[in-house]
């Protein structure tokens, strides 16, 4: 398959409510292709550099304690219109206004805890996919 990629975390609520599996097969139904994975857990430091464009913003501490504060699985994904059509998938970062049949609608339970993370353009899909996986761990 060829296409651009995006990068996509399971959040920390997500794993805890068990929902790894469930998630994983509506990215696989959305025809992408995973092509890295790992099961893992950020530092608050690592949270906090990934986040870092919301330092300013009112919720950044308890974005970083939560995204530090259990596994997540991280993955890059690639697909057609990878960045787009994943943030599709997912839906609003408001559960309560994500569209009906996204990963968001299903499994986040509040603005904070909303189950997964996806890139925002493909500029930040690349950075956000070195952040996490070297040259020799994304099988393209
Ligand atoms: P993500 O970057 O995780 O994919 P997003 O792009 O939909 O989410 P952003 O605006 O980038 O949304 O916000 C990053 C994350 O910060 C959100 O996913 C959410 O976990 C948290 N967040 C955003 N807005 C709020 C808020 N008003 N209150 C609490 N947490 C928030
Ligand atoms: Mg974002």
């Amino acid at each position: 398959m060829s296409g651009k990629i995006t990068f996509t975390m399971i959040k920390p609520d997500a794993v805890r409510n068990g929902h790894i599996g469930a998630i994983l097969n509506k990215i696989n139904e959305g025809g992408f292709k995973i092509v890295a994975m790992k099961y893992t857990q950020l530092s608050k430091e690592k949270a906090g550099e990934f986040y870092a464009v919301h330092k300013e913003r009112p919720f950044y501490g308890e974005l970083v304690d939560f995204m530090s504060s259990g596994p997540i699985v991280a993955a890059v994904l690639q697909g057609d219109n990878a960045v787009e059509s994943f943030r599709t998938l997912i839906g609003a970062t408001n559960p309560a206004e994500a569209a009906e049949g996204t990963i968001r609608a299903a499994y986040a339970t509040s603005i904070g805890e909303n189950a997964v993370h996806g890139s925002d353009s493909d500029e930040n899909a690349q950075i956000e996919a070195s952040f996490h996986f070297s040259g020799t761990e994304m099988f393209m």
